[in-house]
């Protein structure tokens, strides 16, 4: 199944008076027509397209887009690069920028969009009650749309699970030598010690990455892929990755992949205290987007059952919407764990903490 953490409650709608509501539509057609004749340009139905810049390309997209042009009749222009550069180029594009909506994973990264005023808030009824609080950003300016864990794996042939229950136990003097992970500036980890800065504080947190850069089996170096293999290799003993990573080995084509998934067992870390910690990948709708409309209802039809099972399984990620069903086997084969139920927007202002701490830590 996945995560459990409480969602937030559905958002109670007013009870209007028949008479009331109808005065405000009244209202409401006067102020369209007022604007109308003011500023005729401005609202003009939008034509029916919306340009989404997307980190995302998995096989299962193609359906998701095709299923929302049939429903809605509004055509979607992608463009597909990496997270940062999309950033990157909507910065440089600013307000010329074609983009309606951008994908993006991992909190650190959609709060430093966030920050640098790329995205305009979306007030959603559908939005505000189908995405869990904690997976979105209070304002409205961007919605987690699947969440994924960052686990611990270790080597099954060499190593106890019992030695690692939880992040803070890389840090332990029995994991010396053991320990490999991916940059300590990449942002999984830097959202991952931004949770732990919330629950160790920052002192605490300081230690800790000392202890895990003293446990280190090899300078930092690779992708969460490169870790599971290495642990299967046994040229390091336990790693930090995110689930989807080793779901995707466990699905793959190729044996030598799914022998790396065999040889390497997971652990959900911190299961006696806060929770494994989770991320997401989300959406917001940008500041200059020449189709606003269009782009809520982008959002909000990735919020419906059909599109989540189609943007979870795209990437082997839990569907954010509760109750939304990925049928995904190998990674329901993981089972259920407690998630920490810090809410994601929080990650993100602790990330330049947390890089700063690992700076310090000397985690390269
Ligand atoms: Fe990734």
């Amino acid at each position: 199944m996945g995560p459990s953490f409480n969602p937030t409650p559905a958002m109670p709608m007013p009870s209007t008076q028949p008479v009331r509501r109808l005065v405000t539509v009244v209202r409401r057609v006067a102020l369209a027509a007022l604007f109308a004749a003011a500023a005729p340009a401005l609202h003009a139905a939008e034509e029916p397209v919306l340009n989404l810049y997307s980190a995302r390309h998995y096989q299962t997209d193609e359906a998701l887009y095709a299923n929302f042009t049939k429903a809605t009749g509004i055509k979607i222009n992608r463009i597909e690069a990496g997270d940062d550069q999309l950033l990157e180029r909507i910065r440089t594009e600013a307000a010329q920028s074609p983009a309606d909506v951008l994908l993006i994973v991992d909190a650190a990264r959609l709060w430093s969009a966030q920050q640098q005023g790329l995205f305009q808030p979306v007030k959603s009824a559908v939005l505000a009650e189908r995405i869990p609080a904690a997976l979105r950003d209070p304002a409205g300016d961007w919605f987690g749309f699947s969440s994924r864990a960052r686990v611990i794996v270790y080597n099954k042939a060499a190593i106890s699970p019992a030695d690692v229950p939880s992040y803070e136990s890389l840090a332990d003097a029995k994991n010396k030598g053991r320990v490999c992970t991916r940059s300590g500036s990449h942002p999984y980890n830097l959202s991952l010690v931004a949770a732990l800065i919330d629950h160790l504080g920052e002192p605490g947190t300081e230690k800790w990455a000392r202890g895990v850069v003293a446990n280190m089996a090899r300078t930092p170096r690779g992708g969460d892929t490169d870790q599971i293999k290495a642990v299967a290799a046994g040229e390091c003993g336990v790693a930090l990755t995110n689930t989807y990573y080793y779901v995707r080995l466990m699905r793959s084509t190729k044996p030598e992949e799914r022998d790396w998934a065999a040889k390497v067992g997971l652990v959900w870390p911190d299961q006696a205290s806060y929770g494994t910690h989770l991320n997401v990948a989300g959406a917001g709708v940008l500041k200059h987007a020449p189709h606003p409309e269009n782009a809520r209802r982008f959002l909000e039809y990735l919020a419906s059952d059909e599109a989540q099972a189609y943007f979870a399984n795209g990437n082997n990620e839990w569907p954010a919407v509760k109750g939304a069903v990925a049928k995904n086997p190998e990674l329901e084969s993981l089972g259920n764990f407690k998630a920490d139920p810090l809410p994601i927007a929080v990650l993100g202002r602790n990330t330049p903490a947390a890089q700063k701490l690992l700076d310090r830590a000397g985690w390269k």
